[in-house]
């Protein structure tokens, strides 16, 4: 069975088409345009969506003007160090292996890193911070991520974010964070093998949460208190593992270090079968 939301969402439709739907159907397209409320309408098809067909609708997207009109203009502006770069400056879809069994979930895209390079975690300080941990443990091959065609491949592993635009601040607001929800609950459905689920900082936990409690899956976030080394076995069986977000301002901080994000993805591989 296809709901309305399903049909819009997947169907090969222009943005401006996109978003006047959306409005049609009470689905709220801007930040603060309505109550956080669960969405009747947010269903995707059986079978899912392919993982490409879901990375076009993605990058097609522009439900929050907001992130879109912000990410558009750091394209246009640019960072001096990135002067001669030509931004992504579009949403940021999910990457790695089809076969992932464990699902990385970091907040956002950030403005100078994956807003630029088009691919999560890649040209910042997080992604420099992070790859050389899924390097060294198997997830990654390559303990750099540069540029989205740099031939770095992950196994085992993908990589998402529960906000697909950068936001101002890295603070999306409640409202973009659920109208990002449909692109991550895609990506999900397309992921069969997934067995764990990390999530990088408290607001990527709180928005994994978010599916979890529209989906059904669980009935109350507060049963799931976020904490670096968090780990829950969920009703449906995924392993739900927390994680500091490995963001310049923890790792400069020592707030996160090397050896315990490490711990964190070497539990990731036990739990997922990969030890
Ligand atoms: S944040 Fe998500 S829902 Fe909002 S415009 Fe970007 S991709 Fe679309």
């Amino acid at each position: 069975m296809y709901s309305i939301y399903a049909v819009i969402t997947w169907a090969r439709l222009p943005p401006a088409l996109f978003h006047l739907l959306a409005v049609i159907l009470h689905q709220p397209t801007h930040p603060d345009s309505g109550p956080l409320l669960p969405n009747p309408l947010l269903q995707l098809p059986n079978p899912a969506p392919s993982l490409d067909r879901i990375r076009e609708t993605i990058t097609a997207c522009e439900l929050c003007p907001r992130l879109r009109d912000y990410c558009t203009r750091i394209g246009e502006v640019r960072r001096r160090a990135y002067q001669e770069d030509v931004y992504w400056a579009r949403p940021v879809p999910g990457f790695g292996d089809p076969r992932a069994r464990v699902l990385i979930l970091g907040l956002a895209p950030g403005a100078h890193g994956a807003n630029r390079t088009g691919r999560n975690f890649t040209g910042d300080g997080s992604g420099d911070f992070m790859f050389p941990v899924l390097h060294e443990l198997g997830f990654a091959s390559k303990p750099r991520a540069i540029s989205s065609d740099d031939g770095l491949r992950l196994r085992h592993a993908w990589i998402a974010a529960v906000v697909r635009c950068a936001p101002p601040g890295d603070k999306p607001t409640p409202q973009e964070i659920r109208n990002c929800s449909v692109h991550l609950a895609a990506e999900i459905s397309a992921l069969p093998r997934v067995r764990v689920v990390v999530c990088l900082g408290k607001i990527a936990w709180d928005g994994f949460l978010a599916h979890l409690l529209l989906t059904g899956v669980i009935a109350r976030r507060s049963d799931y208190r976020f904490a670096h080394a968090a780990e829950y076995t969920l009703p449906n069986g995924l392993h739900l593992l927390g994680s500091y977000h490995p963001s310049l301002r923890n790792t400069n901080t020592g707030r996160l270090n090397r050896a315990m994000f490490a711990r964190v993805f070497v539990r990731a591989r036990e739990l997922a079968g990969l030890a």
